[in-house]
């Protein structure tokens, strides 16, 4: 819940409207005098909105935040807005309390500008505690190292995809500089220097119960188990076991603790796991000689346990329940991601937080440049000219295989005409592919045309360099008897001149080249932009080259005052 807290008559006024903006159910409105009415939020409430200064909301604040039981990790994240509403300010709880987040939400509903303090974000680099890792450790004397360029040890990078550092972190700063450890294991205690611990979800821990073993003593046998073998709690991936034991309360309760899935497996595929420690029990019971081990490995996708098998040690009566240990192998991330056609606003948040996510950026050298400033200090660019996709693409699928977080960017959608099918042609099991839809030209193009794309519709590439002509002229006629709207990508060029008429021909057999009509659109988006809406028979070829799309309508598609329309064909619409 978001807690609003206004004074003055404006404040109330804004409040309200924030409250339309972000959803009335998500948002409590408070009255009453502001002391009070913060109190009761603060503990009622994630995350708050005053429309106060800065300076009475710290006034109001300081006490709550002295008190016992505040805590950074738990305490609401808080946002000023001024009262002429000019700025939403993240006051506390910027990372953890989402304060940031929520600044950036308030200026967009209010028109208002965001204001970001916290170091990280204010100089674009990683937060550590924004990697989406449990962190453990002195984050705060890390992150000063951090931002004020001291050598910063970085140990353990190769065990989960990260994103960019800057220069400073590095594998070979010297020993006793400030100190990142990425692992499972338990934080070192080493009182010497600043170290903070980002642990990775990679512990499987494979569990067999007998029936009805409480919870407490799948629990206890876990915690023993992970702390004799020096591994941290917070990096329990998943708890694994057989399908026979899918509903064991204990195991269900343990589970929901500790934050994690339970993945269960077949007890025929768990049999066919090759284990240290095969035993008669869990054979009668279940149907294979192996549940802890074998779920373990199956789970983590491993090769061997880190922990092999071992028994809980109630007292008083016959053990319960087994666990075992295994470690999932780093996966490198490849993110797909699509940049649009051009124009920043038409830039995804969701791609710019994964071009932020990575650490190496794969692509066209253009595209590379498009979108430079968006970019951490730090990140390696892997840019190449035109041409060269296949080598591209295979070099984002080598770089991720190597366990690192990769973007693979391309303008419009990266699937449509682009670098996602060859390298995902590429890709084994073996990495992670997150894919980020971009907006493509076709549907660039027809926002500005107007709404030619409002029935049955189909992209058309002209270029033959990669298909046979014959392929791209069976299916421009097929498009003609279907009776689609179509859009051309790579319509024409300098080399490729003879393509978009025979293709405009072949249309118009099938519908009335007078009056049906076409849209060009060039450089969608961006500063050269151009485009127009002519008709089959007068559209003038050389208005069109590489950066443009041609978008043929169907034979109930019109111009209505100057804009391209397709009837969506309802029966009202006549
Ligand atoms: N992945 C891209 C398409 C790449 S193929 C996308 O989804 O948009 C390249 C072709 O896309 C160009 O020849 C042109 O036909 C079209 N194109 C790309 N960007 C464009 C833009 N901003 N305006 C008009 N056409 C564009």
């Amino acid at each position: 819940m978001i807690g609003l807290i206004a004074a003055t008559a404006a404040g109330r006024r804004a409040a309200v409207q924030l409250a339309d903006a972000l959803g009335a159910d998500a948002c409590r409105v408070y009255d009453a005098p502001v002391g009070e009415a913060l109190r009761t939020a603060f503990g009622e409430c994630e995350q708050l909105v005053c429309f106060l200064a800065t300076g009475a909301t710290v006034r109001l604040l300081a006490p709550l935040l002295a008190a016992e039981g505040s805590d950074k990790h738990t305490d609401p994240g808080v946002v000023c807005v001024d009262e002429a509403r000019r700025f939403a300010v993240a006051l506390i709880g910027g990372h953890e309390g989402g304060a940031n987040a929520l600044a950036a939400r308030v200026a967009a509903a209010l028109d208002a500008q965001a204001v970001i303090t916290t170091a990280t974000d204010a100089t674009g680099l990683a937060g550590l505690d924004t990697l989406g890792l449990s962190v453990t450790g002195d984050l705060a004397a890390v992150s000063r190292a951090l931002l004020d360029g001291e050598p910063v040890r970085l140990v353990g990078a190769e065990r989960h995809p990260l994103p960019a550092f800057p220069a400073n972190v590095s594998a070979d700063a010297p020993a006793g500089a400030p100190t990142i450890v990425v692992g499972d294991e338990l934080p070192a205690d080493d009182g010497e220097f600043a170290t903070v611990q980002l642990q990775t979800p990679s512990l499987v821990v494979g569990v067999g119960a007998s029936k009805g073993a409480p919870a407490e003593e799948i629990r206890t046998l876990i915690r023993e188990t992970l702390a004799e073998a020096g591994l941290s709690e917070r990096s329990i991936a998943c708890l694994a076991t057989v399908t026979a034991k899918a509903d064991e309360s204990g195991l269900l309760t343990v589970a929901q603790e500790l934050g994690v899935p339970v993945e269960i497996f077949e007890a025929d595929t768990l049999a066919a796991v090759d284990v240290p420690n095969p035993s008669t029990a869990p054979l009668q019971a279940v149907g294979t000689p192996s549940v802890a081990e074998a779920a373990a490995l199956l789970a983590a996708g491993a090769n061997e346990l880190l922990v092999p098998k071992r028994k809980s040690t109630p007292e008083g009566r016959a053990a319960m329940a087994t666990v075992a240990i295994a470690r999932k192998p780093a996966r490198g991330r490849l993110a797909i991601v699509g940049l649009g056609p051009g124009a920043r606003d038409l830039v995804t948040d969701r791609a710019r937080a994964e071009l932020r996510r990575a650490s190496v950026i794969v692509g066209l050298d253009q595209y590379v440049d498009q979108i430079r400033d968006l970019l951490r200090p730090g990140v390696r660019i892997e840019a190449t000219g035109l041409g060269a996709e296949e080598e591209r693409a295979r070099s984002a699928v080598r770089l991720t295989q190597q366990g690192l977080a990769v973007a693979l960017i391309g303008s419009g959608d990266a699937g449509v005409y682009a670098m996602a099918s060859p390298a995902l042609a590429e890709a084994g099991d073996d990495i992670d592919v997150v894919g980020v839809p971009g907006v493509t030209a076709a549907l660039a193009a027809a926002a500005l045309l107007g709404a030619p794309l409002g029935h049955d519709h189909v992209s058309i590439s002209l270029s033959d360099l990669h298909t046979p002509w014959e392929v791209i002229e069976r299916r421009v006629r097929a498009a003609a008897e279907a009776d689609l709207v179509v859009t051309f990508y790579n319509p024409r060029s300098r080399a490729r001149d003879w393509q978009l008429p025979k293709a405009l021909a072949i249309l118009a057999e099938h519908r009335e080249a007078a009056t049906t009509p076409v849209g060009i659109a060039r450089s969608v988006s961006r500063p050269d932009q151009w485009h127009s809406v002519t008709t089959l028979a007068a559209l003038d070829p050389t208005d069109v080259d590489m950066f443009t799309v041609v978008t043929v309508g169907n034979t109930a598609s019109r111009q209505i005052a100057g804009r391209f329309v397709t009837p969506r064909g309802y029966r009202w619409q006549g």
